[in-house]
């Protein structure tokens, strides 16, 4: 593809953000942090580990790129306000098909009206997209997994395990030769999986709370709630019948439902914790943005508990096991057995 030509196509007329000083055009991009703190993430995509052609389109993957990243401003309760673009691109794929992922981006972008301002382009074997993205927050406002506190509640945005069941369907679709048709149920899981939502308004919305800790679910909630009990010092323990689960999801069977909503990953919800008098200003932030938010569990502190999670399930409360999704799209190893 011609390179310069790609460049002018996917460059802004203009730019919405104020921090922006100089976007594409130059040897670098010129962010303006106008007194606020940074929050820089990256994320990076392979073809064949984390997407496959068959699971997401050209344009549902420059938008999930960019949702995921968006998701890390989120869960450090900062506004995302610009974003770089590192392509791998092969020779397999035409510039229209590039554009196509850069319309998703851009699709996204504009919703939250956050800029690209740069990036990188190359050749290779492989397709592989990676993104950084810049947002802020006012002086010391950013959330940290490590600031659970014993006597928090534990609560989650959202319901769990609907994307790796759309992306379940959208594998078993690739294994039969004719089109794929999908019920109205099966649509929603497959749009949980190719287009999730970012909870940045909610995160932002929870400013005037002095101190809660956020994560967001990339990799499954069990693994994410580790990371906030390993940095923060504490045991955590949800409740199994709290664990929020959507109607389209009790399609499947009780097995696997248990196993995505606890290690399925990419829902990209929120889980978080908040001292127990702040936790009705939180589902009141949910109630205004209509983000459905629910209490799972509550963080204590003993010595020999510190760092674990436990799960509490049939009058029972055991380990919960410290695993996270591992991503292998495409691979045979994702059969599992369902009817539906
Ligand atoms: P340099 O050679 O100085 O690094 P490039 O020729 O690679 O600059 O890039 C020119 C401009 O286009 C820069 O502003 C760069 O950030 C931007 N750019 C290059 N590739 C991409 C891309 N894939 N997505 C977005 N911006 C890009
Ligand atoms: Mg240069």
């Amino acid at each position: 593809m011609d390179e310069f030509q790609f460049i002018s196509q996917i460059t802004q007329e203009s730019y919405r953000q104020a921090h922006i000083v100089k976007g594409i055009g130059d040897d670098a991009a010129v962010f303006r942090s106008l007194g606020e703190d940074l929050v820089i993430a990256v994320d990076t995509f392979v073809e064949g580990i984390h997407f496959t052609e068959q699971t997401l389109s050209p344009e549902q993957l420059g938008y999930r790129v960019l949702a995921v990243n968006l998701s890390d401003m989120a869960a450090m309760g900062a506004e995302p306000r610009a974003y770089l673009v590192s392509l791998v691109a092969t020779k397999k794929q035409d510039q229209s098909f590039y554009r196509q992922i850069y319309s998703g981006m851009e699709g996204l972008a504009s919703k939250y009206g956050i800029d690209l301002i740069g990036g990188d382009t190359v050749l290779g074997k492989e397709l592989a997209i990676s993104i950084t993205v810049l947002g802020s927050v006012p002086r010391d406002k950013a959330r940290y997994r490590s600031e659970a506190k014993p006597g928090d509640l534990v609560f989650v945005t959202g319901t769990l395990g609907d994307s790796r069941a759309g992306l379940q369907l959208l594998l078993d679709s690739t294994k039969t030769c004719h089109l794929p048709t999908f019920s109205s149920w099966e649509k929603s899981l497959i749009a949980r999986h190719q287009k999730p939502t970012p909870r940045v308004d909610f995160a932002t919305n929870l400013r005037p709370l002095k101190r809660v800790a956020l994560n967001d679910i990339s990799d499954g909630i069990a693994n994410e709630l580790y990371e906030i009990a390993g940095s923060s010092n504490v045991t955590i323990t949800i409740d199994d019948r709290c664990l929020p689960i959507s109607d389209e999801l009790r399609n499947f069977p009780r097995s696997l439902r248990d196993e995505w909503k606890l290690f399925g990953g990419e829902d990209f919800e929120l889980v978080g914790t908040v001292a127990e008098e702040d936790f009705p200003f939180v589902t009141q932030i949910g109630n205004k943005l209509d983000v459905q938010v629910t209490k799972i569990g509550t963080v204590s502190y003993n010595e020999s508990g510190k760092g674990k999670v436990f799960l509490f399930k049939n009058g029972v409360k055991k380990r919960l096991k410290k695993r996270g999704y591992i991503h292998r799209s495409g691979d045979s190893n994702d059969e599992v057995k369902y009817d539906k």
